[in-house]
């Protein structure tokens, strides 16, 4: 396997700026972050996406996430709210393929933008989609 840099970090032999750590997950600030205090929850196990990440990985990442925000919340940093942002495959905007959850505070005016197309597709439309992703949904 390639090297990774998360691997790196939980195996403490690359530097990181730690915010939390548990058995499961360790939370470190983002080397470019969005707004300061940007983190990332990451798990200790090497998984690199969705689904690789089951519910005894993604449970203690949430809980963290959780209380991160809450952290940051109170922490001082200007943080009027908290995105969560996890990009799941390369065309998702993934870059380092080891599962990680952002939690960046936000405020008004942060400059933090999340551009798309909006669309506005019809009822059918979205009932079509709906049918799709209900029917490959995992037992
Ligand atoms: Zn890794």
């Amino acid at each position: 396997m390639e090297s990774c840099v998360f691997c790196e970090i939980v195996a403490g032999r690359a530097a990181a700026s730690v915010v939390h750590g548990d058995d499961d997950v360790l939370a470190i600030l983002d080397l470019h972050p969005a707004t300061p205090g940007h983190v990332l929850v990451i798990p200790r196990t090497h998984v690199a996406g969705l689904a690789e990440a089951g519910d005894a990985v993604g449970g203690p990442i949430w809980r963290a996430a959780r209380r991160v925000a809450a952290a940051l919340r109170a922490s001082g940093l200007r943080c009027e709210g908290v995105q969560l942002s996890l990009a799941d495959g390369e065309a998702a905007g993934q870059e380092v393929f080891h599962l990680h959850l952002h939690v960046m505070p936000r405020f008004a005016g942060d400059g933090v933008v999340v551009a798309a197309e909006w669309r506005s597709p019809s009822r059918a439309r979205l009932d079509q989609d709906a049918a799709l992703i209900r029917a490959a949904l995992p037992r």
